[in-house]
């Protein structure tokens, strides 16, 4: 009798992300604990998720409310706080963008605009920037860029005409084939690139003139991240839709698409669904951070630490401080990556980007000056 060998042992959890070499086991505001009981600064910031910082009391006790209330029923059925989160994001937005569309998460976002954009058109085109990233499901996959992101899944679901960032001259080549143009209006992933406000407005011009909808990935530049409520409207320009996702809800999974009129006013009925999408325990923590911000008046607060974050980080091994509010690249001579594990060494996460010499910091937008100072200290240890 043979007998097969034993399969290779699997790991539970598929090996696909980089990870920190320790374990996590509690955060509370801008700070996280190791297993070990060390602790850290979080300019990372959870992944650009803890807007509000960890453990927030308001969004943790909205959240247990909520569970114990009700803690899910689908779209099915109205409910008031589902109905009140949408008001109230709306009501933060600002401007033209008059609906939402809530799912759960930026991929998701990404993916119902552009839906949107090509069913109401008719077009199957999109044209997106070199460097944006917009997620992982395939039309949004489509919109980023990136050889190895994208390889195993060319051709892929949408043509792209991909635009250069701040490349006036580009924004001719977008025709009367295209549906949308999604832009990052701060390329975050890219290395922390601001679009100028010539770019954004040649980009809302070229749209109106060939029936294009313009699109903001504010998946990371939103909820007051920048130091006021959206990107969107910055510049005097409006898009056609923003998309929100990460610190929305402060942990608890929720993405949202936010719309003006032109475009809500021909959905119907089936068009858009997401089961779990406005779920009353996102909704609650939406409602939750959205009122947190205006109590403590974090937006202001947010832009006031960028500048703090602007004037001492450009210390050490940075040659210079780019982005604005929390949402900051710190551009090194050095490698990013061994700077970041030098940090880290030194009790501070941070995160770095497809530009090999360029930090992101995507911290709380509640964040302590003390931390910043810290960073400062750590960063001048380091030259
Ligand atoms: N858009 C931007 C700008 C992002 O940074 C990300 C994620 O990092 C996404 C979209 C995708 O979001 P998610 O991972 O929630 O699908």
């Amino acid at each position: 009798m043979t007998t097969n060998p034993a399969p290779p042992a699997a790991p539970a959890l598929v090996p696909c992300y980089a990870q920190y070499p320790f374990t996590l086991v509690a955060g509370q505001g801008a700070r996280v604990r190791d297993q070990q009981g060390r602790e850290y600064w979080d300019f990372y910031g959870g992944h650009a998720v803890a807007l509000l910082g960890h453990s927030h009391p308001a969004v943790a006790e909205a959240v247990a409310r909520q569970a114990r209330t009700l803690a899910f029923y689908s779209n099915v059925a109205p409910l008031e706080v589902r109905q009140r989160a949408a008001e109230a994001l709306v009501a933060f937005a600002g401007g033209p963008l008059t609906s939402v569309f809530f799912c759960n998460s930026g991929a998701e976002a990404n993916e119902n605009a552009l839906k949107l954009a090509i069913a109401q058109s008719r077009r199957r085109r999109i044209a997106a920037l070199t460097g944006g990233f917009h997620g992982r499901t395939l039309l949004a996959l489509s919109a980023s860029d990136g050889a190895k992101l994208r390889g195993p899944y060319e051709p892929l679901l949408a043509d792209v005409v991909r635009l250069r960032p701040n490349a006036i001259d580009d924004v001719r080549r977008i025709d009367e084939s295209v549906a949308a143009v999604i832009v990052e209006p701060l390329l975050s992933m890219a290395g922390v690139i601001e679009l100028s406000g010539e770019f954004l407005r040649a980009l809302r011009q070229r749209c109106d003139e060939v029936g294009a909808r313009l699109i903001y990935d504010e998946v990371q530049t939103g909820m007051g991240r920048l130091g006021r409520p959206l990107a969107a409207g910055r510049f005097d320009v409006w898009p056609d839709m923003v998309t929100l996702a990460k610190g929305i809800a402060n942990g608890i999974p929720a993405g949202a698409v936010l719309m003006t009129p032109e475009i809500s006013e021909h959905i119907q009925l089936g068009d858009l669904g997401s089961t779990f999408g406005g779920g009353p325990v996102a909704c609650a923590a939406i409602l939750a951070v959205l009122e947190t911000i205006r109590e403590r008046d974090l937006i202001a607060n947010a832009r006031r630490l960028g500048e703090q974050m602007r004037e001492k980080l450009c210390i050490g091994p940075v040659q210079q401080v780019r982005g604005c509010g929390c949402l900051i690249g710190l551009q090194t001579r050095a490698e990013a990556r061994s700077v970041q594990q030098k940090l880290l060494e030194r009790g501070f996460l941070t995160g770095t980007s497809a530009d090999p010499h360029v930090l992101r910091l995507m911290p709380p937008i509640n964040l302590p000056t003390e931390a910043i100072d810290a960073l400062a200290e750590a960063l001048e240890a380091l030259a």
